[in-house]
């Protein structure tokens, strides 16, 4: 396999941490999925089984025996000893807060083995921000999947100025392992590359819009035809759904607050929130 990883430790079920458990299981390794009481564990079965029914559909060579194998080498539990105790690996994909981050892998440092390697998979926070409470600055480093991880199959790695070369090598093959394509920062950065990329190119597609510069069509045409994308900024917005940037320019400068105001007036407050509610920036069936 190229890696010399073999137990897996996921620490979060919800939409991410699901998603990574069930995709490393997929791929033949032992994982064990850590939530905190039996109500978010019961939810992850259900995620699980969903999954198993979405990789059917829409992932090449997923089969019944495929799927069920996947699920025989997850094991779910609320005992964080057990989580933490066999890890190779333990990747973290719980809520977006720093203290709540910092002290998980504080504990997760006095339970599991001092060999093992930590990750977090933070959309928005640095890894600098979290290593010293690891008490492993250099086997400590962030993974960073993309939601719907079996489709937009991405792994971003990237390491603190304190995270060991050798560890950044090992999750780079790791993440080959379990069917990602490894995009690896050779420097942090926030936003990693992707989120450098999409960020600007979605907030310049609502200021033309919002501006009254460009309709929401021509700004999404203009964009397919002169580079060849399958989807223009606002189509995109209408998959991720129109919440989350809501929420991030709503905190933001002055300029994204506008923009803010005038998604909440024309479409959050509408309910038109993106593909998930059958109507965003387009209508759907
Ligand atoms: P989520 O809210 O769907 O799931 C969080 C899970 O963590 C829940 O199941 C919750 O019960 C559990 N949890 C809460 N406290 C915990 C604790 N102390 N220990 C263990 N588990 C705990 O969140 P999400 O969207 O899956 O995001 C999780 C992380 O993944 C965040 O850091 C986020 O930035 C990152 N991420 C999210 C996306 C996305 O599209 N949702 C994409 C990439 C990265």
């Amino acid at each position: 396999m190229g890696t010399k990883i073999r137990r897996v430790s996921v620490f979060g079920t919800g939409v991410l941490g699901a998603q990574i458990a069930y995709q490393v299981a997929y791929s033949g390794f032992e994982v064990v999925a850590y939530d905190i009481d039996d109500a978010a564990l019961a939810a992850a079965r259900e995620r699980f089984d969903r999954l198993s029914h979405t990789y059917r559909a829409e992932v090449h060579g997923a089969d019944d025996v495929r799927t069920d194998a996947a699920l025989r080498w997850l094991r779910l539990t609320t005992d964080l000893e057990e989580a933490a105790r066999d890890a190779d690996l333990i990747i973290e994909a719980i809520p977006e807060v720093l203290d709540l981050k910092r002290s998980t892998f504080a504990r997760l440092n006095e339970l599991a083995p001092a060999s093992a390697i930590f990750a977090t998979n933070s959309s928005t926070l640095l890894p600098s921000a979290i290593s010293d409470a690891t008490g492993r600055p250099d086997r400590f480093l962030a993974l960073h999947f993309a939601n719907r991880v079996w489709q937009f199959n991405t792994a971003e790695v990237m390491g603190t100025p304190e995270t060991a070369p050798a560890v950044v090598e090992e999750l780079v093959q790791f993440a080959a392992a379990i069917g990602m394509v490894p995009i690896e920062l050779h420097k942090e950065k926030a936003g990693y590359v992707l989120n450098s990329l999409l960020v600007p190119l979605l907030n310049s597609a609502l200021a033309l819009a919002a501006g009254g510069y460009a309709d929401v069509e021509d700004v999404d045409r203009t964009w397919r035809i002169a580079t060849g994308a399958p989807m223009g900024p606002f189509q995109m917005y209408d998959v991720i759904g129109l919440t989350t940037p809501y929420n991030i320019l709503a905190y933001g400068s002055e300029g994204d607050r506008r923009l803010a105001a005038w998604v909440k007036e024309n479409y959050i407050d509408k309910g038109k929130l993106g593909v998930a509610t059958g109507e965003g920036f387009y209508t759907y069936a």
